[in-house]
């Protein structure tokens, strides 16, 4: 598949009181057109910041001091606001946990997928009507004539997650970024709207790059992962070997901490310890404080990136190997 983004050594720093900050540290991936990455970690692991740096969205103390981001073959992460700004309304569309944030609550439905439209294809308002119940159609939305007179309010949570996708839509992009978009739905709404995403995705043949905590959520869309840690990525590959064969620690630390439905007894096994702040200074591998692998190497020497057998997998832990046996032996990973 043709390559539609690439990111290569981006690291994205913060100005901060106690002085200059790394949020993502030489993290480099790509996306091809009709697939989704997910990139997942807990909250503060940088995979929020690698999407707004890919969309130039950072917050005003936020900078990329490295590293580019390429669409389509050119370079983005230098272009000037306007141009910028063109992108995000005709190349690459986010879409965000809370739809309200996207939303504004005093224009309708109807008014808020309109505009975009006129603005950016030139077209009469009769017309970007036509095009803006098509787009919530698009999207599964019952009665689109109707809801295009609504009120955000007047939606369920659903509903309204809809909409905000058929507006990141509305400007056909050929690259999709959603951070957390189910997170605050509940697992019925939440399994429609993935497989919503799923279905334009093929159909569409957009890029899709998923942010998520969840590796139930990671399961219903990825065709590749990417593991982030406290700003750097540690493993990465084709979503079944990330479930059937993870390599690193905290991999296997965040399949473990999925609920299992087929298992009533299982328990819960969460990653002891938290992601370190950003002002902490860790020596080697940045997960060695939490990890029961953890050797004085590890403590010492940052691992550099491993390439495996399995084409496209990459993971960055100097066991790898050792934690990979565990991991068959069943010692490790409850499956
Ligand atoms: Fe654990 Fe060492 Fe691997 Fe880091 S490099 S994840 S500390 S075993
Ligand atoms: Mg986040």
């Amino acid at each position: 598949q043709e390559t539609l983004l690439e990111v290569n050594n981006l690291v994205t720093e913060f100005r901060t009181a106690d002085g200059n900050v790394q949020a993502v540290r030489d993290v480099s991936f790509s996306i091809a057109k009709g697939e989704t990455l997910c990139i997942v970690g807990e909250s503060g692991c940088g995979k929020s910041i690698t999407s707004l740096s890919v969309i130039g969205l950072l917050p005003s103390n936020g900078r990329i001091a490295n590293g580019e981001v390429k669409y389509e073959g050119k370079p983005i992460h230098n272009l000037p606001y306007e141009q910028m700004r063109q992108m995000r309304g005709t190349k690459i569309s986010m879409i965000f946990q809370e739809p309200m944030t996207a939303l504004n609550p005093v224009l309708t439905v109807g008014y808020q997928l309109r505009e975009p439209l006129i603005l950016h294809h030139k077209i009469k308002k009769s017309e970007a009507t036509k095009q803006g119940i098509e787009l919530l159609k698009q999207v599964g939305i019952p009665y689109p004539e109707k809801r295009m007179n609504q009120y955000p309010h007047e939606l369920s949570g659903g509903m309204r997650q809809r909409v905000m996708i058929a507006m990141a839509l509305a400007c056909h992009p050929g690259l999709l970024i959603a951070d957390e978009p189910t997170t605050a739905l509940d697992v019925t709404i939440q399994a429609q709207i993935l497989d919503l995403i799923n279905e334009l995705k093929e159909k569409l043949n957009m890029g899709i790059m998923m942010v998520t905590h969840d590796m139930g959520v990671v399961a219903e869309v990825a065709d590749r992962v990417m593991v982030m840690y406290a700003g750097k990525k540690v493993e990465e590959g084709p979503v079944a070997a990330i479930f059937d064969n993870p390599k690193h620690p905290y991999t296997i630390g965040l399949l473990n901490s999925v609920p299992n439905i087929d298992d009533p007894d299982f328990e819960l096994e969460p990653i002891p310890g938290s992601l370190p702040s950003l002002h902490e200074q860790i020596h080697g591998c940045r997960f060695h404080p939490r990890c029961k692998f953890a050797t004085d190497k590890c403590r010492e020497i940052a691992p550099p990136e491993f390439t495996t057998k399995e084409e496209g997998h990459v993971v960055s832990c100097w066991l790898h190997e050792e934690v990979e046996e565990e991991v068959k032996h069943g010692h490790l990973v409850a499956q």
